[in-house]
C-alpha cells in the first residue's frame, strides 16, 4: 500500500472527512433555518448566541471571536437584528459607557425555531450508545483543546482547556473532577461551553 493510499485509509483520515462532511451538512441546515427566518448565517449564528443560556453577558469582542469572524461584522448583524426588532440594545448597568444586546420577545421566538437546525443532527447521534457518544465527545474535546493550543480555535470554554479540570478526586481516587463545582465529571458530563470556564493557559 503507498503512502497516499495509507493517508487516504488511515482513521485519522477517515474521522477528518466525517467530521468535514458533518460540518458542511450543518451550515447547510443553518442556512437553510437563517433563510427561513429571512436572516443571514451570521445574523442567526449572532441570535442564537445571545439567546444562548451558557453565553453569558459578552461584549461585542467576545462574540466576534467566538464566531470566528471580525467586530465590525458582528456589529453590522447585531445592527441588523435591532432593525429586524429581534434584539435591543440595554444600558450595561454596570458600565454606563458600554451597552449590550437582549432578545425581544419576538427574536426569542425566532432563536426557538432556528435551533431545530439542530434536530436531524440530534437524531443521527442518538443511534449511538450512551458510551460511544461519551467516547466521541472527549475525543472532540480533545481535538479542540489540540487546536486551541497552537491558536486554530480562538474560544474554547471546554473542560479538557479549563484549569479547575483534575483527574484526582479529592479523596485520592482516580477520576475527573472540577475543582469549582466541586463534582465529578463522567465522560458524558464534560462541558464543550462552560460559563465558569477559566483557561488552563493562564
Ligand atoms: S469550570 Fe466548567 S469547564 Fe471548568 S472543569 Fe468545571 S465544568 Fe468543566
Amino acid at each position: 500500500m503507498g503512502g497516499a493510499e495509507r493517508e487516504l485509509d488511515s482513521l485519522e483520515a477517515r474521522l477528518i472527512d466525517a467530521v468535514e462532511r458533518l460540518g458542511d451538512a450543518g451550515r447547510a441546515m443553518l442556512r437553510d433555518a437563517a433563510k427561513r427566518e429571512g436572516l443571514s448565517v451570521t445574523q442567526a449564528q449572532l441570535l442564537l448566541r445571545v439567546t444562548s443560556p451558557t453565553a453569558g453577558p459578552q461584549s461585542t469582542g467576545s462574540f466576534a471571536r467566538w464566531l470566528e469572524v471580525s467586530a465590525p461584522t458582528v456589529s453590522d448583524a447585531a445592527a441588523a437584528l435591532v432593525r429586524k426588532g429581534l434584539l435591543e440594545s440595554v444600558p450595561d448597568l454596570a458600565d454606563s459607557r458600554r451597552s449590550s444586546w437582549v432578545p425581544t420577545g419576538l427574536g426569542g421566538e425566532v432563536a426557538e425555531r432556528l435551533h431545530g437546525w439542530r434536530d436531524p443532527l440530534t437524531a443521527g447521534l442518538s443511534a449511538g450508545s450512551p458510551q460511544d457518544r461519551a467516547t466521541a465527545l472527549r475525543v472532540l474535546l480533545g481535538t479542540i483543546a489540540s487546536l486551541n493550543r497552537t491558536g486554530r480555535i480562538t474560544v474554547a470554554r471546554t473542560c479538557l482547556t479549563c484549569r479547575f479540570l483534575s483527574d484526582e478526586h479529592p479523596d485520592g481516587r482516580a477520576g475527573e473532577w472540577c475543582g469549582l463545582l466541586e463534582a465529578p465529571l463522567g465522560a458524558a458530563d464534560l462541558r464543550v461551553d462552560c460559563p465558569e470556564h477559566e483557561s488552563a493557559a493562564r
